[in-house]
């Protein structure tokens, strides 16, 4: 199994583990960049509950889930940063779906370049509908 393979599973299963909201998370989606880079700094905000990457290459910015319509909210967005002092991750957001396969709660897990520990970052409720837009994403 290579590195990068290695290093997704260990995401997924710590965003599967944290199960966001209490629930089980259905689908994982990998943040990649269009320029092929995988790793990023993040920022977010809790209360808000958004989050976005900056790709440590070309320093795209992508916003995850449904945060671009909730970035305008935020007072003062925090950077992400591992307890190691490093502001460089791997990225994925994983869904948990309701019944009827719409998604009810997201999670942004974070695993860091430099110890490799993983973690859930922020989540948050999704209670509209439909949301297969989120899910595009994964
Ligand atoms: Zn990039
Ligand atoms: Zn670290």
């Amino acid at each position: 199994m290579s590195t990068a393979q290695r290093e997704r599973d260990e995401l997924r299963r710590s965003i599967e583990e944290f199960s966001a909201g209490g629930y089980t998370v259905d689908r994982v989606g990998f943040s990649v960049c269009a320029c092929g880079n995988e790793t990023f700094a993040v920022v977010l905000d809790d209360e808000v509950a958004v989050a976005a990457t900056i790709c440590a290459v070309c320093e795209e910015e992508a916003a995850l889930a449904d945060s671009d319509d909730h970035f305008d909210d935020v007072e003062e967005v925090q950077q992400a940063e591992c307890s190691c002092g490093n502001s460089e991750f791997r990225v994925a957001s994983g869904f948990a779906l309701d019944p009827d396969g719409e998604v009810r709660w997201v999670s942004v897990g974070l695993r860091c370049t430099a110890d490799g520990v993983a973690g859930v970052y922020v989540d948050w409720k999704i209670d509209y509908r439909p949301t297969s837009h989120l899910l595009a994403q994964a």
